[in-house]
């Protein structure tokens, strides 16, 4: 089994759910008393909130460049950055490492395709709807991703940096969430990303009538299948 390196605490309310899931996979194949060989960095994510608000995005790839090098020399084999985010910075964190960095965009879009699925709904934080690097490359495995439009597209993200990284789980977003996603349905959506780490604490499959893909859970699985290959 190889030894999984984690960027978390962004926020620590979904890297804890990566942990869980992971963990629980581990044991679910390996059996016993079999868990996962992990090495975590989590960070104070209020730190990196008021980075990300600054717009400090290369002294942010720094940081997890760094980190992501002392995971590898810590004897970390394959790399997950726990958020969708950050994963703005992906390449700036590949080419400080050796090992393998597990994409959340691309372990995504394998789902969206195993559900032959070609236009989504994709809901995270301003960053991952408006800069690109996301739905960039969504669109170069092949899918659409439709975003909301204003003011619902603030709406989102004010929820997930207000709500779910402070661990509010509300019922009122739920609806709000469920109501924005139901517009994207209309406009041909076939389904709907959880594009930021922490919607699935929120929305959950059950919450609607329409494919989900939660990130959290699609990344974490991912890592125990390169894990255990
Ligand atoms: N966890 C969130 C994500 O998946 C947002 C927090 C962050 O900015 O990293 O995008």
């Amino acid at each position: 089994m190889k030894r999984i390196g984690l960027l978390g605490g962004m926020s620590w309310e979904s890297s804890i759910e990566y942990e869980r899931i992971i963990n629980t996979a581990v044991r679910e194949r390996l059996g016993g008393a079999h868990s996962a060989d992990l090495l975590v960095r989590s960070y104070d994510f209020a730190a990196i909130e008021e980075l990300q608000a600054a717009g400090a995005w290369d002294e942010l790839g720094t940081l997890l460049a760094a980190d992501a090098l002392r995971l590898q020399d810590a004897g970390a084999e394959l790399l997950l950055i726990c958020t969708n985010t950050m994963h703005l910075l992906a390449q700036e964190v590949a080419a400080a490492i050796d090992i393998p960095l597990l994409h959340i965009g691309d372990v995504t879009a394998d789902a969206v395709h195993a559900a032959g699925l070609d236009t989504v709904a994709l809901l995270g934080t301003r960053f991952t709807m408006e800069m690109g690097f996301y739905r960039g490359r969504l669109s170069a495995a092949g899918i659409t991703a439709l975003i909301p439009d204003e003011p619902d597209r603030t709406l989102v993200h004010d929820i997930i940096y207000g709500e779910l990284v402070r661990g509010v789980i509300s019922a009122k977003s739920r609806m709000e969430y469920q109501r924005i996603i139901e517009t994207l349905l209309s406009r041909g959506a076939q389904g709907v990303i959880a594009g930021c780490t922490e919607i699935e604490l929120l929305v959950r499959p059950e919450d609607l009538d329409c494919p989900l893909f939660p990130t959290t859970r699609l990344h974490a699985l991912a890592a125990v299948e390169a894990a255990l290959a």
